[in-house]
């Protein structure tokens, strides 16, 4: 039977030659980021297409900014972005375990094994692994979680500027953490400003929205209060644009105005009698209504963004109206304390309340600069979510993979037939990441990755990883680089998960005919 004219004009591969042309783009993204990896990992400087730039040590930021078209390596990114969200940190080590996976599945292929058998090896030695880990974690603890927070920022910026992100993160999360020890992150507000040291970020406790109140005759301060929120204003309507009035003598139009005035002035008084003392409204607050809030003893601020709004109702337990008009009592919030205050010149408003929130202020000298601190923040929370949430770290520097890589080995032993073969091979890729952190530092890989191994054999210890100054193994619990175990569990899943699906793809049917490759020198496969 000929092709399905479906088919037509589609560019087909299949079995090996589709394997091997996935595998090349899966291999060419990780090669395209292993330069990063680890404190000794170097920067990328990204371009867009708008000109404009941006220099990060980041794996996934320079995945997402690169584009890329081939669909396997757009499922490379998928699997980093997943890690992203997931874990936070661990987002290169996902791409550069996948790709060694990949590369050594294909040597397997080219002895005669198929696929579907490394698969289900692959999958084996993922299941083996994942049951290893409760053997090799420790327990952190307040001092230990700074350390572990900076390891997860090695590389980004420099010392003083990692330990004060590590500090102010761990306190955020500390801030916001509830009774059943579970981080809501989405209380947790970032607000950045240029101007100033990376070493002035703070974190404060309740949220803080760079807003003031509309008057400054209205109290700067208020405490144990109530708080309306309003995702409207107090305003009268536009003439020319809101609406379509028939004039039909002298007067009607002031006599209107006069009515809208009261009706914005009733609306005052419903809720200086629910108990209002804070009004927050995402539209803007008239200027007459503005002096009888005032009198009315009530603080107000105007034009306040929908997703500070939520925040708000989350942080207070209120809940967001549409109007005064429909508003009931039941969705007011309550607050410790609505102050104003002002930093280096700037207003804020501060809202505390039992709600737990927290503001962290994070300060850079250039927007540049800035950038790459809100990239730290974002790996620095993660990290301190799951050790606060969890509290189980393991030991880094590629140690906690060649630990797991050893008693892999064991295991394949215990394994008949030829998916013994992808165990090992799936032991030797997970090890890549003692290699790549070798390489960065300008240090030989194999015999770094020998003598980690040899030296765990040694002393029965899985806390020898590679320390990056001498050069030789070093015990990273005593060296301080540790990592949440969450991290490189979900990294093993992430890499074997994607390593996996492109391994099952035995036909790739392209629609169009100039289909690019991302190519890589013969030599590499
Ligand atoms: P990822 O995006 O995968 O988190 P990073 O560039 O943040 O990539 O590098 C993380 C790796 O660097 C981890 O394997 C971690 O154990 C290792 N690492 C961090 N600091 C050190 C150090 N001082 N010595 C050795 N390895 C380190
Ligand atoms: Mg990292």
């Amino acid at each position: 039977m000929s092709e399905a004219p479906i088919l037509r004009d589609t560019v087909r591969s299949n079995g090996r030659e589709a394997l091997q042309k996935n595998i090349q783009a899966a291999l060419a993204l990780s090669e395209a980021i292993r330069s990063t990896l680890g404190p000794k990992g170097l920067d990328k400087l990204l371009i867009d297409d708008e000109g404009r730039t941006l220099v990060t040590n980041d794996g996934v930021t320079v995945l997402e900014t690169a584009k890329v078209e081939h669909p396997v390596a757009k499922m490379m990114i998928n699997a980093s972005s997943t890690q992203d969200r997931i874990a936070k940190d661990g987002t290169t080590s996902t791409v550069i375990l996948a790709g060694e996976m990949l590369q050594n599945a294909w040597q397997l292929v080219l002895q005669g094994i198929h696929p579907s058998t490394i698969a289900r090896g692959y999958r084996k030695a993922e299941q083996y692994v994942l049951q290893c880990i409760p053997e090799i974690k420790l327990n952190s603890n307040n001092e230990i979680n700074e350390t572990v927070v900076k390891t997860s920022l090695a590389g980004k910026g420099y010392h003083s500027m990692q330990e004060v992100i590590a500090k102010v993160s761990l306190n955020a999360v500390k801030i916001v953490v509830d009774e059943n020890n579970s981080v809501d992150m989405s209380k947790i507000k970032l607000i950045s400003q240029t101007g100033g040291k990376v070493e002035d970020s703070k974190v404060f406790k309740g949220l803080m929205l760079p807003k003031k109140r509309i008057s400054s005759d209205m109290k700067k301060e208020i405490l144990d209060g109530k708080i309306l929120l309003v995702d409207g204003g107090l305003e009268k309507k536009n003439v020319s644009t809101d609406l379509k009035l028939n004039v039909s003598g002298v007067g009607v139009l002031e006599s209107f105005r006069q009515e809208e005035r009261k009706m914005l002035m009733q609306q005052v008084d419903k809720i200086v009698e629910y108990g209002v003392n804070v009004l927050a409204c995402r539209e803007s607050i008239d200027d007459d209504v503005k002096n009888y809030l005032t009198e009315k003893g009530i603080q107000a601020f105007r034009r306040v963004a929908r997703s500070d709004l939520n925040m708000l109702a989350r942080a207070c337990d209120a809940k967001l109206v549409n109007s005064i008009q429909t508003s009931r009592v039941s969705d007011l919030g309550d607050l410790v304390s609505s102050k104003n205050i002002n930093i280096d010149g700037k207003d804020f408003w501060v809202v505390e309340s039992n709600g737990k929130a927290a503001t962290i202020v994070a300060k850079g000298s250039t927007v540049d600069i800035l950038g790459e601190v809100e990239r730290c923040f974002d790996d620095s929370l993660g990290v301190s979510v799951q050790l606060i949430e969890d509290g189980f770290i393991v030991c880094g520097g590629g140690a906690s993979y060649v630990a797991l890589a050893r008693r892999l080995r064991r295991y394949a032993e215990t394994i008949p037939g030829r998916e013994q073969l992808a165990i090992e091979a799936y032991a030797d890729a997970i090890e890549v990441i003692v290699r790549v952190l070798a390489e960065n530092a300008g240090i030989d890989p194999i015999s770094a990755l020998l003598d980690v191994v040899a030296e765990q054999t040694n002393s029965d210890s899985d806390q020898f990883g590679i320390n990056l100054t001498t050069g030789k193994p070093g015990n990273m619990l005593d060296l301080g680089v540790l990592e949440p175990q969450g991290i490189v569990k979900q990294a093993l899943i992430g890499a074997t998960e994607v390593a996996i699906s492109i391994l099952r793809i035995d036909d790739v049917l392209w629609a169009k005919q100039d289909l690019e490759m991302p190519v890589l020198p013969e030599d590499e496969m």
